[in-house]
């Protein structure tokens, strides 16, 4: 066994602390990273404090990590020790239903779903129609920790072109914006809203500004309205006022709502074109029910999307890479993990905060 430390939750109530654990030795296929860099998402957040009601204890999140590579198991081809890697939301998928064959792992049928890099399978062995768990584990710790074993199939290569502290929030927060903006083909010249500009929102800016779109952000901090131009986008909307969205009514070819809580999604829902999309990636609850003679009238839709597959994520990582696209980052210590919780859940950041993982090996 691997000797580890990371920081993690004992319950819903209680703050990340330091926390001794023990990880697998890499089998054949595995690979051992030494854990470098980790972002924050607000999906930890939700999950440390059981926001989604299938948080398992303790919780030791992080899908954000970027690290280098310490060991490798005998059959491993396609990294060596020394090499720049990344490890975003999931660690194994069941491999053998449709999604997966074609290459969706993030859609995963199997009993179990994907794995997910921490709080263990998506669909725990409770929730399975066989009631067994095929990866053997209820819980996964994540990247706020100082080693990572994940099997190679799970493992992205970071291009040479990105720093790595700034290529953590691809891992997740990019591939969660990159992938519906491929799926629903956003491209030059369409009309695109982001709705709340954090982690995922100031991402979104950034790579539908780079696929040529004409980028709109709704946001409710007045002080975001430079930042926004900052990013690239030509217009900022400062709250759903129904005033100033009027004259956007059915304007839009693509939405992307990132915000972390349920809202009403029928102030946007009536900017899109006729047969064009909403696509809600933040809230991951009940909506506010949908006005469907808006969308009946003019066939649009409302979807959600679930992070990317590994194939998008190598694909944002290189795209990134490419058009000099790089997160905005904050640098924090672990320590300070907790504060920057607070921070987020005010609005308080600009626009993701990485843990530098030396601060927890000190
Ligand atoms: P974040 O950094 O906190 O950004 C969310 C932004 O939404 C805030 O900066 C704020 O922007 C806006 N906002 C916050 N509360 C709001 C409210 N009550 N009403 C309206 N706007 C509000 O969070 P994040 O890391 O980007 O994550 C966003 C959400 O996506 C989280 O719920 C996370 O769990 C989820 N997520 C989903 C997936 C997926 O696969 N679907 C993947 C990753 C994350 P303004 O100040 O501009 O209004
Ligand atoms: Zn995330
Ligand atoms: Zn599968």
């Amino acid at each position: 066994m691997i000797k580890a430390v990371g920081y993690a939750a004992k319950n819903a109530h209680d703050k990340l602390g330091r926390f001794e654990f023990q990880r697998e030795e890499p089998g054949a296929s595995d690979i051992q990273i030494e854990v470098l860099y980790c972002g924050v998402c607000h999906s930890d957040i939700h999950q440390v404090k059981n926001e989604w009601k299938n948080t398992v204890y303790p919780c030791l999140p992080g899908h954000e990590v970027v690290g280098r590579v310490t060991r490798t198991g005998t059959s491993v081809t396609t990294f060596k020790p020394g090499d720049i890697v990344g490890v975003g939301c999931m660690i194994d998928s069941c491999r053998t239903c449709d999604p997966c064959q074609h290459g969706e792992e993030n859609y995963c049928e199997g009993p179990n779903s994907w794995l997910a890099t921490y709080n263990g399978p998506m669909v725990p062995a409770k929730k399975a129609p066989t009631g067994e768990n095929m990866y053997g584990r209820d819980n996964t710790f994540g990247g706020y920790s100082t080693v990572l074993v994940v099997n190679e199939d799970f493992v992205l290569a970071i291009p040479a072109g990105l720093a790595p502290d700034a290529a953590a929030p691809i891992l997740c927060a990019g591939v969660t914006t990159y992938s519906p903006m491929k799926h629903w083909g956003v491209k030059a010249g369409d009309k695109v809203g982001v709705v709340g500009l954090g982690g995922l929102g100031h991402l979104a800016v950034k790579i539908a500004v780079a696929l040529g779109a004409e980028v709109t952000v709704f946001t409710t901090s007045k002080d975001k309205e430079d930042d926004a131009v900052m990013l690239g986008a030509e217009h900022v909307l400062v709250e759903d006022d129904k005033k100033a969205l009027k004259p956007l009514k059915g304007t839009f070819d693509f939405i992307l709502s990132t915000v972390p809580e349920s809202h009403d999604v029928n102030p946007f829902v009536a900017l899109l074109k006729r047969d064009k999309t909403l696509v809600v990636v933040g809230a991951l609850e009940p909506l506010k029910p949908v006005n469907n003679m808006e969308a009946a009238a003019h066939r649009k839709s409302v979807a959600g999307s679930m992070i990317g597959s590994i194939a998008e994520t190598a694909e944002v990582l290189a795209f990134c890479a490419e058009h000099g696209i790089a997160p905005e980052i904050e640098l924090i210590d672990i320590e300070a993990v907790n504060d920057a919780y607070k921070r987020i859940e005010r609005g308080d950041v600009r626009f993701r905060y990485v843990i530098n993982m030396a601060s927890l090996r000190a």
